[in-house]
């Protein structure tokens, strides 16, 4: 079995971003600028960003977090928006979720300019990846595709199955997968018969949130499986997929932690960057 190294593939993916960066700065005399807002003192959202703004400022791009208390206006929110819109020199918006509750989070995802929108959540951009036209992909389905990728270069007529639908990850993991002419399956909290999907699969990503729901006799030997899942239980941090089980079947698995996670950040840059690059066109 191949244990899809995400940190590895993270780390490469961070080296080629930063000969990139260095690349565009001799060329354009700039570099791209992510800046991040952070509403509020949620210590897993204060990680996250911090873990960003690091990887940031190590491929080379300027680099700005924001930060407001949770008891922050909308209205201030949203103006902060409008001006970051209008400055050149920030390629990529990021607002961390999730918000606190009195704060609107589609007004807010709805504010941020379409083209700077590096965490894909904006309609324009949803609408465009289901449309097949360029546009920033949400960070983690991103992330997931590319491992997929260099596991499996051609997945042309391969049996994909996504388990989980919503807007983060699981809707925007089928559009990738149906570019590559993947014939997919969406799974979700109605389906019926859940391990009778995944045995068909000759890929399976799991986004659930349910420790270890997809097991060893779930999966067809030489199955590709992406585990998304982030589970916090008394044994530690778990995925959505039984690992010991399943790696005794499948051709190639993620680790929990080790696997998407680090590629979520690493795509976020390359998201930045790419946005950047098409604000010089
Ligand atoms: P979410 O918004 O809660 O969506 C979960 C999805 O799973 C829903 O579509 C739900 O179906 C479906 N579901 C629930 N129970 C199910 C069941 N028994 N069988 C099949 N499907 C079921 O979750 P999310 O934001 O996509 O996150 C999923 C997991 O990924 C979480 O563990 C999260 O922590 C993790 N995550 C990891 C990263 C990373 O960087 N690795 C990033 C983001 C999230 P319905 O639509 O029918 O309710």
């Amino acid at each position: 079995m191949i244990l899809i190294d995400g940190k590895k593939a993270a780390a490469e993916l961070r080296a080629e971003l930063k000969e990139e960066v260095a690349e565009l700065k001799s060329k354009h005399n700039k570099v791209p600028g992510l800046t991040v807002i952070l509403i509020g003192d949620l210590t897993p959202s204060q990680i996250y960003v911090r873990n960003k703004e690091k990887s940031a400022n190590e491929v080379g791009l300027k680099s700005e977090v924001i930060k407001y208390p949770d008891s922050v206006e909308e209205k201030t929110v949203l103006e902060k928006i409008q001006e970051l819109n209008s400055d050149e020199t920030v390629s990529g918006i990021l607002v961390q979720l999730p918000l606190p509750k009195h704060i609107d989070k589609q007004k807010v995802i709805e504010a941020i300019d379409p083209s700077k929108d590096v965490d894909g959540f904006h309609p324009m951009n949803v609408g465009n990846l289901s449309s097949g036209y360029e546009s920033s992909i949400p960070c983690t389905p991103l992330g997931c595709y590319l491992l997929i990728k260099k596991i499996e270069p051609n997945l042309s007529g391969k049996k994909a199955v996504v388990v989980g639908r919503s807007n983060l990850n699981g809707k925007p993991m089928t559009q990738l997968l149906l570019k590559e002419n993947c014939t997919v399956t969406i799974t979700h909290s109605k389906t019926k018969d859940l391990k009778a999907e995944c045995l068909e699969a000759d890929i399976i990503v799991a986004a659930v949130g349910i420790p270890e729901l997809v097991r060893g006799d779930w999966v067809k030997r030489d199955a590709i499986v992406i585990d998304v899942g982030i589970n916090k239980t008394d044994n530690g941090i778990v995925g959505d997929v039984h690992f010991d089980e399943v790696s005794k079947n499948a051709k190639a698995l993620t680790p929990v932690p080790g696997g998407v996670g680090p590629m979520t950040i690493a795509c976020l840059l390359k998201n930045t960057i790419d946005c950047f690059k098409r604000s010089q066109i």
